[in-house]
């Protein structure tokens, strides 16, 4: 899988209040867009649990112009622009992003707002926050 250049973080807008799983997700992207599948290869809930939506070795539909070259993943919440996550979901998010870095090690780990300036998902810098996981973690893996 050398064809894996980003590891894109994204948001599934929804309010703290509503409990998401990917059967949702499987209404929203399949039924109702008719995408094959989920859209994103994992999914993240506030209360920390990964969920796997879509075999890695399926291109994903989760962001235009990199999707042949990404993965994705989307956290549960994030609506009207807010970084709500919780603690527990970030470490998730390290977790797999660590897992990940370990099969695809030249990705870089992005955000969707680094490659489209019309959304905002996930609301935070990915960049940054990933540097910083690395540095708390004692250095560059
Ligand atoms: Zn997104």
């Amino acid at each position: 899988m050398e064809k894996i250049k980003f590891i894109v973080v994204h948001c599934s807008d929804t309010s703290p209040a509503m409990n998401v799983t990917t059967n949702d997700l499987r209404q929203w992207h399949v039924v109702e867009r008719g995408w094959n599948d989920i859209g994103y290869h994992w999914f993240i809930k506030r209360d920390g649990t990964v969920y796997d939506c879509r075999p890695e070795s399926v291109t994903g539909a989760h962001c235009p112009v990199i999707n042949d070259c990404s993965i994705g993943i989307c956290l549960e919440g994030g609506q009207f622009g807010s970084n709500d996550y919780t603690d527990v979901q970030l470490a998730g998010l390290s977790g797999l992003v660590y897992e990940l870095k370990g099969r695809y090690n030249n990705a870089a780990v992005t955000g969707h707002n680094h490659f489209t300036s019309s959304k905002t998902c996930p609301n935070f810098n990915v960049v940054d926050w990933w540097e910083k996981v690395l540095t708390d973690n004692g250095g560059v893996m």
